[in-house]
Protein backbone atom coordinates (compact mmCIF):
# COMPACT_ATOMS: atom_id res chain seq x y z
CA UNK A 1 0.00 0.00 0.00
CA UNK A 2 1.10 3.83 -0.02
CA UNK A 3 0.20 6.40 1.61
CA UNK A 4 0.10 9.99 0.82
CA UNK A 5 -0.31 13.14 3.08
CA UNK A 6 -2.89 16.68 1.73
CA UNK A 7 -2.51 19.48 4.06
CA UNK A 8 -4.56 22.63 3.94
CA UNK A 9 -2.52 25.83 4.23
CA UNK A 10 -2.92 26.28 7.59
CA UNK A 11 -1.28 22.69 8.46
CA UNK A 12 1.47 23.25 5.76
CA UNK A 13 2.99 26.53 8.07
CA UNK A 14 2.76 24.46 11.12
CA UNK A 15 4.32 21.16 10.11
CA UNK A 16 7.27 20.50 8.09
CA UNK A 17 6.02 17.28 7.17
CA UNK A 18 4.66 16.83 3.81
CA UNK A 19 5.56 13.38 3.03
CA UNK A 20 4.95 11.49 0.46
CA UNK A 21 5.64 8.16 1.49
CA UNK A 22 5.44 4.69 -0.31
CA UNK A 23 5.31 1.53 2.25
CA UNK A 24 5.03 -2.17 2.96
CA UNK A 25 2.71 -4.50 1.21
CA UNK A 26 4.58 -4.60 -2.36
CA UNK A 27 3.63 -7.32 -4.13
CA UNK A 28 6.11 -9.93 -5.47
CA UNK A 29 6.53 -11.23 -8.88
CA UNK A 30 3.50 -14.09 -8.66
CA UNK A 31 1.26 -11.40 -7.81
CA UNK A 32 0.32 -12.43 -4.31
CA UNK A 33 0.30 -9.63 -1.63
CA UNK A 34 1.07 -9.64 1.85
CA UNK A 35 -2.64 -9.09 2.52
CA UNK A 36 -3.40 -11.80 4.91
CA UNK A 37 -5.29 -14.46 4.33
CA UNK A 38 -8.57 -12.67 5.55
CA UNK A 39 -8.69 -10.18 3.04
CA UNK A 40 -8.33 -12.53 -0.15
CA UNK A 41 -10.79 -14.81 1.15
CA UNK A 42 -13.63 -11.74 0.85
CA UNK A 43 -11.92 -10.53 -2.27
CA UNK A 44 -14.99 -10.74 -5.08
CA UNK A 45 -14.27 -7.78 -7.47
CA UNK A 46 -12.47 -7.85 -11.12
CA UNK A 47 -13.49 -5.47 -13.84
CA UNK A 48 -16.04 -8.30 -15.51
CA UNK A 49 -18.35 -7.91 -12.22
CA UNK A 50 -19.16 -4.68 -13.16
CA UNK A 51 -21.11 -2.29 -15.63
CA UNK A 52 -18.80 -0.79 -18.31
CA UNK A 53 -18.53 2.87 -17.61
CA UNK A 54 -18.85 2.48 -14.38
CA UNK A 55 -16.65 3.64 -11.06
CA UNK A 56 -16.57 0.57 -9.81
CA UNK A 57 -15.30 -0.84 -13.23
CA UNK A 58 -12.72 1.66 -13.18
CA UNK A 59 -11.24 1.24 -10.10
CA UNK A 60 -11.10 -3.13 -10.64
CA UNK A 61 -9.87 -2.76 -13.59
CA UNK A 62 -6.84 -0.36 -12.87
CA UNK A 63 -6.68 -2.88 -9.26
CA UNK A 64 -5.94 0.67 -7.36
CA UNK A 65 -8.02 2.92 -5.23
CA UNK A 66 -7.14 6.29 -3.61
CA UNK A 67 -8.54 6.32 0.26
CA UNK A 68 -8.82 9.52 1.67
CA UNK A 69 -8.77 9.25 5.30
CA UNK A 70 -7.45 10.87 8.31
CA UNK A 71 -4.05 10.10 10.05
CA UNK A 72 -4.15 11.20 13.19
CA UNK A 73 -7.40 10.17 14.95
CA UNK A 74 -7.19 6.71 17.43
CA UNK A 75 -9.66 4.17 16.69
CA UNK A 76 -10.69 5.48 13.40
CA UNK A 77 -7.51 6.76 11.08
CA UNK A 78 -4.34 7.15 13.08
CA UNK A 79 -0.89 6.53 11.41
CA UNK A 80 1.46 3.49 12.74
CA UNK A 81 4.84 3.79 12.88
CA UNK A 82 5.33 2.88 9.37
CA UNK A 83 2.89 5.72 8.47
CA UNK A 84 0.12 3.58 6.97
CA UNK A 85 -3.40 4.84 8.77
CA UNK A 86 -5.42 2.00 11.16
CA UNK A 87 -8.73 2.46 12.40
CA UNK A 88 -12.84 1.68 11.75
CA UNK A 89 -12.28 4.27 8.99
CA UNK A 90 -9.48 2.63 6.92
CA UNK A 91 -11.41 -0.94 7.61
CA UNK A 92 -14.53 0.10 6.32
CA UNK A 93 -12.61 0.98 2.99
CA UNK A 94 -10.69 -1.65 2.75
CA UNK A 95 -13.72 -3.68 3.07
CA UNK A 96 -14.88 -1.58 0.17
CA UNK A 97 -11.84 -2.06 -1.92
CA UNK A 98 -12.05 -5.91 -0.89
CA UNK A 99 -15.57 -6.35 -2.42
CA UNK A 100 -13.82 -4.14 -5.77
CA UNK A 101 -11.01 -7.01 -5.67
CA UNK A 102 -8.12 -4.32 -5.18
CA UNK A 103 -5.03 -5.99 -3.68
CA UNK A 104 -3.53 -4.32 -0.69
CA UNK A 105 -0.51 -2.85 -2.48
CA UNK A 106 -2.95 -0.78 -4.70
CA UNK A 107 -4.71 0.91 -1.85
CA UNK A 108 -3.16 4.46 -1.51
CA UNK A 109 -4.03 6.30 1.91
CA UNK A 110 -4.19 9.96 1.46
CA UNK A 111 -4.48 11.95 4.77
CA UNK A 112 -7.11 14.14 4.83
CA UNK A 113 -8.28 16.77 6.98
CA UNK A 114 -11.93 17.58 7.62
CA UNK A 115 -11.76 21.01 5.87
CA UNK A 116 -10.41 19.27 2.54
CA UNK A 117 -12.65 16.41 2.45
CA UNK A 118 -15.50 18.11 -0.29
CA UNK A 119 -11.96 19.67 -1.93
CA UNK A 120 -10.21 16.06 -3.07
CA UNK A 121 -12.81 14.58 -3.79
CA UNK A 122 -14.00 17.17 -6.42
CA UNK A 123 -10.43 17.52 -7.24
CA UNK A 124 -10.04 14.22 -8.31
CA UNK A 125 -7.56 13.48 -5.86
CA UNK A 126 -9.45 10.31 -4.35
CA UNK A 127 -11.54 7.87 -5.09
CA UNK A 128 -13.79 7.92 -1.77
CA UNK A 129 -13.60 9.76 1.86
CA UNK A 130 -13.86 7.43 4.98
CA UNK A 131 -12.59 10.17 7.87
CA UNK A 132 -15.41 10.48 10.09
CA UNK A 133 -17.34 12.53 7.86
CA UNK A 134 -20.69 13.64 8.99
CA UNK A 135 -23.25 13.39 6.39
CA UNK A 136 -25.00 16.77 6.36
CA UNK A 137 -27.28 19.10 3.36
CA UNK A 138 -24.16 21.49 2.66
CA UNK A 139 -21.62 18.79 1.94
CA UNK A 140 -24.38 16.79 0.07
CA UNK A 141 -24.60 20.07 -2.33
CA UNK A 142 -20.97 19.25 -3.80
CA UNK A 143 -20.75 15.42 -3.07
CA UNK A 144 -22.54 12.29 -2.90
CA UNK A 145 -22.56 10.30 0.33
CA UNK A 146 -23.33 6.29 1.02
CA UNK A 147 -23.97 5.62 3.99
CA UNK A 148 -24.19 6.40 7.44
CA UNK A 149 -22.07 3.26 9.07
CA UNK A 150 -22.43 4.78 12.09
CA UNK A 151 -23.98 7.73 14.15
CA UNK A 152 -21.32 9.48 16.89
CA UNK A 153 -22.83 12.67 18.88
CA UNK A 154 -21.04 15.73 19.42
CA UNK A 155 -19.08 16.16 22.76
CA UNK A 156 -16.41 17.80 24.72
CA UNK A 157 -13.10 17.07 26.30
CA UNK A 158 -11.49 18.90 29.23
CA UNK A 159 -8.48 18.16 31.63
CA UNK A 160 -9.17 15.74 34.49
CA UNK A 161 -8.86 18.69 36.88
CA UNK A 162 -11.50 20.46 35.35
CA UNK A 163 -13.99 18.12 34.75
CA UNK A 164 -16.41 19.22 38.11
CA UNK A 165 -16.83 22.98 36.53
CA UNK A 166 -16.74 22.65 32.78
CA UNK A 167 -19.41 19.91 32.68
CA UNK A 168 -21.92 21.02 29.31
CA UNK A 169 -21.49 23.47 26.30
CA UNK A 170 -23.49 25.41 28.01
CA UNK A 171 -21.19 26.69 30.43
CA UNK A 172 -18.86 28.01 27.58
CA UNK A 173 -21.01 30.89 27.91
CA UNK A 174 -18.11 32.56 29.92
CA UNK A 175 -15.87 34.47 27.98
CA UNK A 176 -12.99 32.74 29.93
CA UNK A 177 -12.73 29.57 28.92
CA UNK A 178 -11.07 28.83 25.42
CA UNK A 179 -12.30 26.08 23.13
CA UNK A 180 -10.31 24.38 20.34
CA UNK A 181 -11.88 22.32 17.34
CA UNK A 182 -11.09 22.09 13.50
CA UNK A 183 -11.14 24.02 10.75
CA UNK A 184 -14.14 22.47 8.52
CA UNK A 185 -15.84 20.20 10.75
CA UNK A 186 -19.21 20.35 12.23
CA UNK A 187 -18.88 20.43 15.83
CA UNK A 188 -16.41 23.89 14.91
CA UNK A 189 -20.02 25.44 13.95
CA UNK A 190 -22.27 23.63 16.08
CA UNK A 191 -20.07 25.00 19.31
CA UNK A 192 -20.78 28.91 18.22
CA UNK A 193 -24.26 29.48 20.14
CA UNK A 194 -22.83 27.87 23.22
CA UNK A 195 -19.50 30.63 23.52
CA UNK A 196 -19.97 34.45 24.82
CA UNK A 197 -18.09 35.50 22.28
CA UNK A 198 -16.52 34.26 19.32
CA UNK A 199 -12.77 35.02 20.07
CA UNK A 200 -12.87 31.74 22.79
CA UNK A 201 -12.12 29.43 19.70
CA UNK A 202 -9.19 28.67 17.80
CA UNK A 203 -9.12 26.36 14.85
CA UNK A 204 -6.50 23.69 14.00
CA UNK A 205 -6.69 21.74 10.67
CA UNK A 206 -6.62 18.56 13.12
CA UNK A 207 -7.18 17.37 16.61
CA UNK A 208 -4.07 15.73 17.87
CA UNK A 209 -3.56 19.84 17.58
CA UNK A 210 -6.40 20.51 19.98
CA UNK A 211 -4.96 17.68 21.80
CA UNK A 212 -1.77 18.99 22.55
CA UNK A 213 -2.71 22.55 22.94
CA UNK A 214 -5.08 21.24 26.02
CA UNK A 215 -2.10 19.61 27.68
CA UNK A 216 -0.32 22.42 27.17
CA UNK A 217 -2.64 24.77 29.02
CA UNK A 218 -3.21 26.91 25.81
CA UNK A 219 -7.26 25.92 25.39
CA UNK A 220 -9.54 24.82 28.01
CA UNK A 221 -12.02 22.58 25.49
CA UNK A 222 -11.88 20.60 22.88
CA UNK A 223 -14.84 19.72 20.85
CA UNK A 224 -15.46 17.28 18.11
CA UNK A 225 -17.46 13.71 18.08
CA UNK A 226 -17.55 11.59 21.41
CA UNK A 227 -15.88 8.84 19.30
CA UNK A 228 -12.91 10.72 18.28
CA UNK A 229 -12.84 12.23 21.85
CA UNK A 230 -12.54 9.12 23.55
CA UNK A 231 -9.89 7.86 21.37
CA UNK A 232 -7.55 11.15 22.64
CA UNK A 233 -8.64 10.36 26.33
CA UNK A 234 -7.33 7.09 25.92
CA UNK A 235 -4.06 8.34 24.44
CA UNK A 236 -3.56 10.57 27.15
CA UNK A 237 -2.91 8.36 30.00
CA UNK A 238 -5.59 10.16 32.61
CA UNK A 239 -4.96 13.71 31.64
CA UNK A 240 -8.20 14.49 29.49
CA UNK A 241 -11.78 13.41 30.03
CA UNK A 242 -14.85 13.74 28.32
CA UNK A 243 -17.97 15.70 30.26
CA UNK A 244 -21.76 15.75 29.95
CA UNK A 245 -23.51 14.28 26.97
CA UNK A 246 -23.58 14.09 23.62
CA UNK A 247 -25.57 17.14 22.17
CA UNK A 248 -25.33 16.41 18.46
CA UNK A 249 -25.89 13.26 16.39
CA UNK A 250 -23.18 12.97 13.77
CA UNK A 251 -24.05 10.60 10.81
CA UNK A 252 -20.88 9.17 9.22
CA UNK A 253 -21.01 8.76 5.35
CA UNK A 254 -18.56 7.49 2.93
CA UNK A 255 -18.09 10.72 0.73
CA UNK A 256 -18.11 9.67 -3.08
CA UNK A 257 -18.01 12.02 -6.18
CA UNK A 258 -21.49 14.49 -7.03
CA UNK A 259 -24.32 12.30 -8.85
CA UNK A 260 -21.99 8.74 -8.45
CA UNK A 261 -24.94 7.04 -7.49
CA UNK A 262 -23.98 3.41 -8.74
CA UNK A 263 -20.60 3.92 -6.54
CA UNK A 264 -23.25 5.53 -4.16
CA UNK A 265 -25.41 2.18 -4.00
CA UNK A 266 -22.53 -0.29 -4.69
CA UNK A 267 -20.57 1.17 -1.19
CA UNK A 268 -24.24 0.59 0.55
CA UNK A 269 -25.39 -2.72 -0.60
CA UNK A 270 -21.52 -3.63 0.48
CA UNK A 271 -22.29 -2.12 3.71
CA UNK A 272 -25.15 -3.94 4.40
CA UNK A 273 -23.62 -7.64 3.43
CA UNK A 274 -20.70 -6.31 5.52
CA UNK A 275 -23.06 -6.20 8.83
CA UNK A 276 -24.76 -9.10 7.68
CA UNK A 277 -21.92 -11.44 7.55
CA UNK A 278 -20.28 -10.14 10.26
CA UNK A 279 -17.05 -8.24 9.06
CA UNK A 280 -18.71 -4.79 10.01
CA UNK A 281 -18.45 -5.65 13.88
CA UNK A 282 -15.05 -7.69 13.14
CA UNK A 283 -13.94 -3.82 11.72
CA UNK A 284 -15.12 -1.71 14.78
CA UNK A 285 -14.14 -4.88 17.52
CA UNK A 286 -10.46 -4.92 16.18
CA UNK A 287 -10.40 -0.74 16.33
CA UNK A 288 -12.16 1.61 17.96
CA UNK A 289 -13.96 -1.05 19.50
CA UNK A 290 -10.95 -1.20 21.36
CA UNK A 291 -10.97 2.17 23.10
CA UNK A 292 -12.47 2.27 26.77
CA UNK A 293 -15.66 3.58 26.97
CA UNK A 294 -16.46 2.92 23.22
CA UNK A 295 -19.74 0.91 22.52
CA UNK A 296 -20.20 -1.61 19.55
CA UNK A 297 -22.66 0.46 17.35
CA UNK A 298 -25.69 -0.77 15.99
CA UNK A 299 -25.63 -0.42 12.46
CA UNK A 300 -27.55 2.47 11.16
CA UNK A 301 -30.62 2.90 8.58
CA UNK A 302 -29.05 3.56 5.25
CA UNK A 303 -30.13 6.72 3.16
CA UNK A 304 -31.01 5.61 -0.05
CA UNK A 305 -28.43 6.63 -2.64
CA UNK A 306 -29.74 9.40 -5.20
N1 LIG B 1 -17.88 14.37 12.16
C1 LIG B 1 -17.50 15.75 12.18
C2 LIG B 1 -17.30 16.28 10.77
O1 LIG B 1 -17.45 15.58 9.82
C3 LIG B 1 -16.29 15.99 13.03
C4 LIG B 1 -15.15 15.07 12.83
C5 LIG B 1 -14.13 15.56 11.81
O2 LIG B 1 -13.83 16.74 11.75
O3 LIG B 1 -13.63 14.69 11.11
O4 LIG B 1 -17.04 17.44 10.59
Amino acid sequence: MKTRRLMTGVALLSSAALVLAACGGDADDTGATDAGAGAEESMEGGAADFAEGTTMAELAEAGTIRIGTKFDQPGFGLANLDGVPEGFDVEIANIIADELGIPEDGREYVETPSAIREEVLINDEVDLVAATYTINDERAERIDFAGPYYVAGQALMVREEDAETITAPEDLSDTAIRVCSVDGSTPSENIREYLGSEDQLTLFADYSACADSLGNNQVDVVTTDNVILLGLVDASEGAFTLVGEAFTEEPYGIGVQNEDVEFCQFINDTLEAANEDGRYLEAWDSTAGGIAGAEAPEFPELTPCE
